[in-house]
């Protein structure tokens, strides 16, 4: 994988140029995305039009950066991996996060793919193609911004953007072997992001290195008249403490997490990770988290709850594709909701939907904001003992896709138990899928941040030749992503 720092010292010494790095990533795609489909379109053309004025004095200067299809750039596609959203639609403004990276020099180049509206752990609910990991083809990247993760793990992108509101960065590149990083929320604007779950929504970047990730976020994170909630603080300089290890800095774990439900292989590589900090001199303390027993239920009906909220805009009137076949007006909202949305956004607009409703309000989407607090709390206890969490970032290493779209592309690909499950997304149990978020969403729910990094592979049954990535997940208090970056760096396996 080549990296930002890479790209800067051959850019500055003239062993390449920024034209000739989007040349070979448009090769690199054309040559190996058709069986990843990390991509859903990318224009060429555009890109090259801004490298031609690059300068590459800036902080990001040249450096190509994937973007994953729900955050608006100019001119560009905007799908949400959704067939609602128009292919044809080319959006008229730059997301906040899109401008602050062309101040730093950075060439928006390619457009994502990923769960629709960003809903899903494995990217098999995109409308348009499921996304493979670059490392076992037969298996998911995780999701939702799978093509984000798989693009970099591929050595299609250097660098991209990802979101999360529940483990969407971290998860997938915990699968791909790249390293996520979720800001705190307010963090990074959201301004130009299509809102998912407004309360828990954050960008940020997934690429090689950590270094690299510490890069993305300098230039994106800061304060945004046009998000509300984005807050008035200070940036530090994420470069400048990232080589200075974790010695006397005491890190928490969270035995239970890791002793029930979780994979064996899994489980290994997170503990020789805490070992290998311990052994840079951070003191390992035990800490606890009652209530991140609570966070997939609470999860799981804040979330569809904003989201039914925020997808009530999509009506085939104002956005999104309109139904053509409808009698009247009312029948036009029904049917190009009906048409346009995927199985899994239908359920959970359903879900949102019913926990919102009175009668059942105070029963659900109140008693879980009262848990979210707990869950906040959980945090704040924790981190007056400790300066951050360790934790795998996913149980499990990536399932094998459900899917048997391209099956013939790829001669590994296993025998799909119920060849019609990619028709109504049930080859994977919905419930099994949320459960896999159980070390992520609580972050969300906290608003604090979070990082995967690669730590090592493990190997699985049946498939003995594929190596897997694991990643650890690192977790500080609000706002100390510099700290957050540091133990990542000391965590980074060194080449
Ligand atoms: N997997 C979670 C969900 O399906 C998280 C998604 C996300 O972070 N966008 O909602």
């Amino acid at each position: 994988m080549t990296t930002i720092s890479d790209l800067r010292r051959r850019y500055q010494s003239g062993g390449t140029t920024p034209a000739a790095v989007l040349e070979s990533l448009a090769d690199a795609i054309a040559t190996r995305d058709a069986r990843t489909g990390a991509y859903l379109s990318h224009d060429l053309d555009s890109a090259l039009a801004e490298a031609a004025t690059a300068d590459i004095s800036k902080p990001l200067g040249g450096i190509p950066v994937g973007i994953k299809d729900n955050i608006n750039v100019l001119g560009q596609p905007c799908t949400c991996g959704s067939k609602f959203l128009s292919e044809n639609y080319r959006s008229p403004y730059d997301a906040t996060v899109i401008r602050k990276l062309r101040e730093a020099g950075a060439i928006p180049f390619g457009r994502l793919n990923m769960d629709e509206f960003a809903m899903g752990s494995a990217t098999e609910n995109s409308a348009f193609k499921p996304v493979r990991n670059p490392h076992a083809p037969d298996r998911i990247p995780g999701g939702s911004s799978g093509g984000s993760a798989a693009a970099v793990a591929d050595g299609t992108a250097v660098a991209t953007l990802g979101s999360d509101t529940g483990g969407s960065i971290r998860q997938p590149a915990s699968h791909c072997g790249v390293v996520g990083l979720k800001p705190s929320y307010g963090r990074v604007s959201r301004y130009g992001l299509v809102a998912f779950a407004s309360s828990l929504d954050q960008i940020g970047p997934l690429t090689a290195t950590v270094e690299d990730a510490a890069r993305v976020l300098q230039a994106i994170a800061g304060h945004d008249p046009c998000d509300s909630t984005s807050l008035d603080a200070p940036v530090p300089d994420y470069l400048a403490g990232l080589e200075d290890g974790v010695r006397g800095m005491r890190l928490g774990v969270v035995r239970d997490m890791l002793e029930n439900g979780i994979d064996p292989g899994v489980r290994s590589r997170i503990l020789e990770a805490i070992d290998c900090l311990a052994k840079q001199g951070a003191e390992i303390i035990d800490v606890s988290l009652p209530n991140n027993a609570h966070a997939v239920a609470t999860y799981y009906v804040i979330a569809p709850a904003e989201a039914s909220s925020n997808l009530a805009r999509f009506d085939g009137i104002r956005y999104g594709r309109r139904a053509t076949n409808a009698k009247d007006i009312i029948d036009v909202y029904h049917q190009s909701r009906e048409q346009g949305f995927g199985p899994e956004v239908k359920r959970r607009i359903i879900l949102g939907t019913y926990v919102l409703s009175s009668g059942y309000y105070d029963a659900y989407y109140a008693r879980a904001q009262k848990v979210r607090t707990l869950i906040r709390r959980d945090f704040d206890t924790a981190f007056a003992a400790c300066d951050a969490i360790l934790s795998p970032t996913s149980p499990v290493p990536a399932r094998r896709l459900s899917f048997q779209a391209n099956l013939n592309t790829h001669e590994t690909n296993q025998r799909i138990e119920d060849p019609t499950a990619w028709l109504t997304n049930s080859g994977t149990d919905p419930l099994h899928e949320y459960l896999s978020d159980i070390f992520t969403l609580s972050a969300n729910l906290a608003g604090i941040p979070g990082i995967s990094v690669p730590a090592g592979f493990v190997s699985v049954e049946r498939a003995p030749d594929a190596k897997l990535p694991v990643g650890l997940q690192i977790l500080a208090p609000h706002l100390a992503e510099a700290r957050m970056l540091r133990v990542a760096r000391a965590a980074e396996p060194r080449d």
